[in-house]
């Protein structure tokens, strides 16, 4: 079984994860030999190859949303953007063979920061268009900013107390129109903080066209997009 192996200094103890591409990563402490780690990893055969096959019928049901490669493509904004080994790291726009990101990086470990990093970059810039867009039609208007999350269960949350809106970098993996959607339910949330009938009466006064947005939401699985470990 081919694996990843992670070494950290804060980490006590060694750890088997499978990630949602379906690779195994053995996280361990700095010193622990490779010999105690495959051990570990011969004894847990039965839990990898459940936690594969797992992994890989989900990605079967959902499509794949990284191929980090030249030439390979990572989900951007609801469409594959094609990833190209360039002189600098950006996102560009190229018609008509529609969005690219380019890294400079060579090495597989390299370019995966790059494009985390960059993927995060695009995010607050993504999404401030999409909230900008919606917090000018929401009928309270005490919230002006609000704040980038890296949370992977949550798209969005909202508080009304303390007038706070925050939304995770990862809806950069999703089209623009459900951005939009996340941006007016959690704005509709500083007005009534459950979902009432008067709270989805306040999130279509915003984006009348709510209904469609969010059912195509409810078909993302948040847990199958890259970088999930961050
Ligand atoms: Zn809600």
């Amino acid at each position: 079984m081919p694996y990843r192996l992670v070494r950290s200094r804060a980490r006590r103890r060694l750890s088997l994860v499978m990630t949602p591409q379906g690779e195994l990563e053995a996280r361990a402490p700095m010193r622990l030999s490779v010999e105690r780690i495959e051990a570990f990893i011969r004894a847990s055969a039965d839990w990898i190859e459940r936690a594969k096959a797992q992994a890989d019928a989900a990605r079967a049901a959902f499509g794949q949303t990284l191929l980090l490669e030249d030439g390979g493509f990572v989900l951007f904004r609801g469409a594959k953007a094609r990833l190209c080994w360039g002189k600098s790291t950006r996102a560009v726009l190229n018609f008509p063979e529609g969005r690219e990101i380019w890294l400079k990086a060579r090495d597989g470990l390299q370019a995966e920061k790059e494009l985390h990093a960059l993927l995060k970059r695009e995010a607050r810039s993504v999404i401030d268009r999409a909230y900008a867009k919606m917090a000018v039609r929401a009928k309270r208007l005490p919230v002006k900013f609000w704040k980038l999350s890296s949370s992977r269960s949550r798209w969005g949350s909202a508080s009304a107390a303390r007038a706070t809106v925050n939304l995770s970098w990862r809806l950069v993996f999703i089209d623009d129109a459900l951005i939009e959607y996340v941006a007016a339910h959690e704005l509709a949330h500083l007005v009534e903080g459950n979902h009432s009938q008067a709270f989805w009466k306040e999130v279509e006064a915003i984006l009348p066209d709510w209904k469609r947005r969010h059912q195509a939401l409810r078909a993302v699985r948040m847990e199958l997009l890259p970088f999930y470990d961050d």
